[in-house]
């Protein structure tokens, strides 16, 4: 069975397409700048070099004719014909408490998921837009919904509940959600199997550490807690956003420069804090700042020592939250790819005595576990791969009819 992936961003649109019989990936590439006159397609099949050319991609639907026509085309294509794709799975971010696992998307679904438009203003839309746009233009392919909320639907109620008027949940569905599930579900799988454990047997902190980032505590297999709430701005600060503050700084800051709280919280929260705001505007890159910290830059140490005080303090609790500690995971851009920061945020977990392989440590990019044979708590590297999580799913749902999860 051959699985297209599709992942809508509000002005981009990122896909890859699967072989099921043995999980390769026949193709990937991203249309960027949809919605602009100066759209390009990156293009990369298996085994070849990466093609990039010009697109007219007014909207989504758009771009997606010109990635089927990549997919089928003569010489750079995998595929002779569209025919061949059984199935599309479609990364969507929220589906609020509707929905704990991957759905086969319906007219019942795609009215659900419109409703949890409110709820994720900036992300959902154009998540929406891709699925729409895909039922246009090829309305008999089964497709299946794929949600970075779903795998947070199981924490108890004092973890996703805020201490605000119970009512304000009733009525408006105020309550912490989580995401980047799909990226905390792989990963929490992926070192128990590395572990030799089944993911039931294993208490497990999963860190994925991007541009975005989030941990989450992954209790005998199921998320029992996240950092991001209601939206992604709460948790550990991030490339650009804040992190977890105290409330009444909205309202100050809306005063002080004299801007809307919804300019507070969108232009300044999301986009100029996090470790680009603490290191005085330097970078949201951590390999930059990470370079100015070398080279003497206080502030970028600053905005790195923050990142990883935040990121231990939260496992510490997890810790807690989960009753026992066997693993902490690594994972994402940041996660992944520096040694530095695990190293970092591994040096502030003493109390469990946890002790990093130098040489293991310095690798990047490679599943494997990172940590002595000595160390309190099993440390790995697990490079996340949300694409074939949604693939599998999608297989699994348009196979048996039922829910993935
Ligand atoms: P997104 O949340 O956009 O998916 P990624 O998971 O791709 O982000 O992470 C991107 C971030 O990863 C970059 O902004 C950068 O800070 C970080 N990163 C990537 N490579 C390295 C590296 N070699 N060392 C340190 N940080 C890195």
């Amino acid at each position: 069975m051959k699985v297209l992936v599709i992942n809508c961003g509000s002005s981009s649109l990122k896909y890859q397409l699967f072989d099921m019989a043995d999980e390769r990936c026949m193709a990937k590439g991203n249309v960027e700048r949809v919605g602009s006159p100066d759209a390009f397609i990156v293009h990369r099949p298996e085994g070849s070099d990466k093609i990039t050319f010009n697109v007219e991609a007014r909207d989504h639907e758009q771009a997606l004719k010109h990635v089927f026509a990549a997919l089928t085309d003569s010489t750079h294509g995998v595929i002779s014909d569209l025919g061949q794709v059984s199935a599309i799975g479609h990364r969507v971010v929220h589906a609020g408490e509707k929905y704990a696992g991957s759905v086969l998307i319906t007219d019942e679904v795609m009215a659900a998921l419109n409703e949890c438009q409110d709820l994720a203003p900036l992300h959902n839309p154009p998540n929406i837009m891709g699925v729409v746009a895909c039922r246009r233009l090829m309305p008999d392919l089964p497709m299946v919904g794929v949600f970075d909320t779903a795998f947070h639907q199981t924490m108890p109620r004092e973890a996703y509940m805020y201490a605000l008027p119970y009512e304000m949940y009733t009525k408006y569905g105020l309550r912490r959600y989580g995401f980047h599930g799909t990226s905390h579900r792989y990963v929490s799988a992926r070192a128990a199997h590395v572990l030799g454990k089944k993911p039931q047997d294993v208490c497990v902190v999963t860190c994925h550490l991007g541009n975005g980032s989030s941990l989450a505590a992954v209790k005998h297999g199921v998320s029992i807690d996240t950092t991001m709430g209601f939206t992604p701005l709460e948790g550990v600060p991030m490339g650009t956003r804040s992190g977890d503050l105290d409330p009444a700084i909205v309202s100050f800051l809306c005063e002080k420069l004299d801007k809307s709280a919804t300019e507070v919280v969108q232009g300044f929260l999301n986009k100029k804090s996090g470790v680009l705001g603490l290191s005085g505007g330097l970078s949201n890159d951590f390999r930059d700042l990470e370079q100015a910290a070398v080279d003497g830059n206080d502030l970028a140490k600053l905005a790195l020592d923050v990142f990883a005080y935040k990121t231990a303090k939260y496992i510490g609790a997890y810790a807690v939250a989960m009753g026992a500690l066997d693993a902490i995971v690594f994972t994402a851009g940041i996660g992944e790819n520096s040694p530095e920061m695990r190293q970092r945020i591994c040096d502030r977990l003493g109390l469990f005595r946890v002790e990093l392989d130098p040489a293991r440590n310095a690798m990047r990019g490679v599943e494997q576990v990172i940590s002595t044979p000595n160390s309190g708590v099993a440390v790995l590297c697990v490079p996340t791969n949300e694409e074939i999580t949604i693939a599998r799913d999608t297989v699994q749902i348009v196979e048996s009819g039922v829910a993935a999860l």
